[in-house]
């Protein structure tokens, strides 16, 4: 389980998103991040601990823009550290995902891509799906 919230508008994405997981808080609570995308660029704030971590690490290094996910995780493969927290991105970090459940088939995939060449930075289930897609 996790709390998952999207933004895309004209407003500061940054605090519409910590609200959004302020309020999801207890559907995960052992990390969260943020992904915030301006001019092309993708911005990627994230911890282990409670949201609270999030808004402190935020408070003193912002990101800005107008399109942005958010997670608050519940850790069901990889223990909860600041490498395992969401969202996770591709090998290019040309995008990134969050994902709410658990991928079954997640070893035999992260196999498969790693003899591939795609590196991964995390133990998260989650992970492999950023470079399925890549
Ligand atoms: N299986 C994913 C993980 O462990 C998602 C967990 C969740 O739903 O919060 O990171």
């Amino acid at each position: 389980m996790c709390g998952i919230i999207g933004y895309v508008g004209y407003r500061d994405a940054l605090p519409i998103l910590l609200d959004g997981l302020r309020r999801l808080e207890y559907r995960g609570y052992d990390s969260a991040g943020v992904a915030v995308l301006e001019d092309g660029q993708i911005a990627v704030r994230k911890t282990a601990g409670k949201l609270g971590r999030l808004v402190e690490i935020t408070s003193r290094d912002p990101v800005r823009g107008h399109v942005g996910i958010g997670h608050t995780r519940w850790a069901t493969h990889g223990i909860p550290t600041d490498d395992n927290a969401h969202p996770h991105a591709d090998c290019t970090g040309r995008f990134v995902v969050i994902h709410n459940g658990i991928i079954e088939n997640f070893l035999a995939l992260r196999e498969r891509l790693q003899s591939e060449g795609h590196r991964f930075r995390s133990d998260t289930d989650t992970e492999a799906l950023a470079h399925l897609i890549e």
